[in-house]
């Protein structure tokens, strides 16, 4: 596979500030740009010195770019996408890294000429934490990178994104965007809608009673503040643009925790037990 020229990074959050960091140096391409929407962003991506050139313009960093890799919150894309259309060569490939896929392939249907092939990219990677600055190398190795991508795109812009994260350590796994929605929901949307509530509820608790619940919170608890320490922007996107898929596992979560609250009203020990051990297993299986 040829080297890639130019590669352009628009948003340098703590996905493509990691990605960046990693193809520095890999022998993927010949040079990099980058663009964020703040000053104060670019001014702490340029100290960083990643790329070999953080631009004033997103016009600018996508100029005679081969490969574009949006890392922006799902909400931004489509304002991305309108700005950058323009401004592209012929046969750019766009790529991206948000947590939802469908509704942005929507999107670039709508706006994107014809010679751009998109190839939508979800990194199976990542943390509470935000900005340029939580950025690592390493973040990605040895997870799994899932592309969903539409049939009519050409081979070869699907080969050079496998190629891209291949390089930084992930397997990559191809899906339909409306499964890949579907499973997300599950895996990840609605554990931080479960986080968010149940924090949300203890902020809620009398004074005292709060106090003494970030006192004692045991691992349990933390694990679900660590989850709802979450950007925001990002969760309220995700949860936005995933709505349908998210809603339709939220009512499958709720029946089953409908059964959970029965049991315990029963006292239906067994139900339990049977519960708990079926929800272990699934945990050794993670870890193996
Ligand atoms: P982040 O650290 O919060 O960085 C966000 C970047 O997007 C910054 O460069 C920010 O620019 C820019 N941005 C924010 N709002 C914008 C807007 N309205 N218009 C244009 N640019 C905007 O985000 P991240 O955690 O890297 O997430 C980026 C994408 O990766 C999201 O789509 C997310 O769904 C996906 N993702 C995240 C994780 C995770 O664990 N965090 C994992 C997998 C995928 P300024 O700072 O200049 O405003």
């Amino acid at each position: 596979m040829k080297k890639i020229n130019k590669i352009a990074f628009i948003g340098v959050g703590l996905i493509n500030s990691s990605l960046a960091r990693d193809l520095k140096n890999s022998g993927f391409h010949n040079s990099s740009s980058a663009f964020s929407r703040t000053k104060k962003t670019r001014e702490i991506f340029r100290k960083l010195d990643i790329v070999d050139k953080v631009e004033e313009t997103i016009e600018a960093a996508v100029k005679d770019a081969d490969i574009v890799i949006i890392g922006v919150p799902v909400a931004a894309f489509s304002n991305v996408i309108k700005k950058i259309s323009n401004h592209l060569k012929e046969n750019t490939i766009i790529t991206d890294v948000g947590s939802v896929k469908k509704s942005l392939i929507t999107i670039t249907k709508k706006y994107l000429p014809h010679n751009i092939d998109f190839v939508p990219g979800h990194p199976i990677a990542g943390t509470e934490n935000s900005g340029p600055e939580a950025g690592h190398k390493g973040l990605f190795k040895n997870g799994f990178c899932i592309l969903t991508p539409d049939t009519n795109i050409k081979k070869k812009s699907l080969d050079i994104i496998i190629k891209m994260w291949n390089l930084v350590g992930m397997k990559v796994d191809i899906m339909d965007s409306k499964y890949h929605d579907m499973v997300l929901a599950i895996t990840s949307h609605i554990p931080h809608i479960i986080a968010y509530s149940i924090v949300g509820t203890v902020s809620n608790l009398e004074k005292s009673l709060k106090k003494e619940v970030i006192k004692y919170a045991a691992s349990g608890f933390k694990d679900f503040t660590r989850i709802a320490a979450s950007d925001p922007i990002m969760w309220r996107d995700i949860l936005l643009l995933n709505k349908k898929s998210i809603l339709d596992m939220l009512s499958i979560f709720k029946k089953d925790l409908a059964k959970l609250e029965k049991a315990i009203k029963k006292e239906d020990s067994k139900f339990l037990y049977d519960l708990f051990s079926k929800t272990r297993l699934i945990r050794k299986k993670i870890n193996k």
